[in-house]
């Protein structure tokens, strides 16, 4: 997809706030500990390189992400840091993955046996290894102690190919006040540590949520992700320790500004119906840059006031009702403050019926990111 440079319409990124926030995070770890910063999806829609770049000058000293091309992105820009792709990279990957020093996750024998014949063949260097543990995830891993003893030991006899880099296991609610099935999960992540024979380089457990609420439990190695981009875990239910700063804000202008009479439709399904004489904005955003259509009916800002949107979301345009005449050219804000009113991701998640993660990686190409600090 085309990048609109000659469109008002941008995410703007404060490089400042994800600096702060991770300077905070660091500085919460003690001193045998890493951070590494999550810039799955683009960092989460706020950029992967730029966010990579903030973190490293913040403290973070790695990077983790979700599909192997994601850390080729991070190689080829020229950061030398561990990266650990998170989910499964299929075996035939094996090689380019150790040629290119990116660490993998693996969660059977099996796959080891099958990236095994890969690594011998092509001999471009050993592979880093992290073991993902299913301690109630319930999406990959390895589900018993015993399974894991079977891959430890394969990995010391293949020490040519295979490095045992790390250890880990992800929570499933450590963003949830009710800390019952946490624990649940971390009984069992004890169990499976007490079986092992020998601790690799790092063991890590946590994510934003868990190193912000369950800090006891960290090891040696963080996995910071939406924290780091200044939006709270729970969403609200929990505080965090620090103030969190957001990263992200989302900006446009009117392009068109019209007075109408009563009783005149806005947008397709002609679902609005002007009740009085009204001005009525248009701002060059819709669904096509991941503005959901859902948010109908939900507000932006102008002038330091808050517009409702009116009629349907497009693919491409959005229509306000204005409390009187502002010109095209007048800055509109989605996210973000203006006056004394402010729209944040979690408004926009909650209005929307789900998470600000969703929100903030759902914003496409479409959309230039403008750097700021
Ligand atoms: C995405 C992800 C993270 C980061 O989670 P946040 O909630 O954004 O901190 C950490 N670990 C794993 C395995 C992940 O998939």
């Amino acid at each position: 997809m085309i990048s609109g440079k000659h469109r008002p319409t941008v995410l703007t990124v404060d490089q400042r706030a994800i600096r702060h926030n991770i300077n905070h995070e660091v500085k919460r770890l003690d001193d045998h500990s890493e951070l590494w910063m999550v810039v799955k999806a683009n960092g989460y829609g706020h950029g992967a390189t730029q966010v990579a770049r903030a973190a490293l000058e913040a403290g973070a000293t790695g990077f983790c992400v979700a599909v192997l091309d994601e850390a080729l992105e991070l190689r080829d820009a020229g950061f030398t840091q561990p990266i650990l792709v998170l989910g499964i990279t299929t075996p035939e990957y094996a090689p380019l993955m150790a040629q290119r020093n990116i660490s993998a996750t693996v969660g059977s024998t099996e796959w080891l046996t099958a990236a095994m014949t890969y690594l011998q063949t092509a001999q471009l260097g050993r592979l880093n290894v992290h073991f993902g543990l299913d301690t109630g995830m319930g999406r990959i891993g390895f589900q018993t102690p015993a399974e894991l003893r079977t891959a430890v030991d394969y990995l010391d006899e293949h020490e040519q190919q295979f490095n045992f880099e790390g250890i880990f296991t992800h929570f499933a609610t450590a963003d949830d006040p009710d800390d019952t099935y946490f624990k649940t999960q971390y009984q069992r992540w004890e169990g499976f540590m007490a079986q092992l024979s020998h601790r690799p380089r790092y063991v890590h457990v946590s994510n934003s949520a868990t190193s912000l609420w369950h800090a006891a439990c960290n090891g040696n190695l963080i996995r910071f992700g939406v924290a780091g981009y200044g939006l709270n875990p729970s969403g609200g239910a929990i505080q965090p320790p620090y103030e969190l700063e957001p990263a992200m804000g989302l900006v446009s202008q009117l392009t068109f500004s019209k007075y109408v009479e009563a009783g005149r439709s806005i947008g397709y399904g002609a679902t609005y119906t002007t009740s009085q004489p009204e001005w009525i904005g248009t701002v060059p955003i819709g669904y096509a840059d991941g503005y959901e259509r859902r948010l109908q009916g939900f507000d932006v800002l102008v002038d330091g006031q808050r517009c409702e949107i009116v009629g349907r979301i497009c693919m491409d345009q959005l229509m306000i009702r204005l409390p009187k005449a502002y010109e095209p050219g007048t800055p509109v804000t989605l996210i973000g403050s203006d006056g004394n009113q402010t729209i944040t991701m979690q408004d926009v998640a909650t209005y929307c019926e789900t998470i600000h993660y969703e929100i903030a990686c759902g914003f496409t190409a479409r959309v230039p990111r403008v750097y700021q600090n």
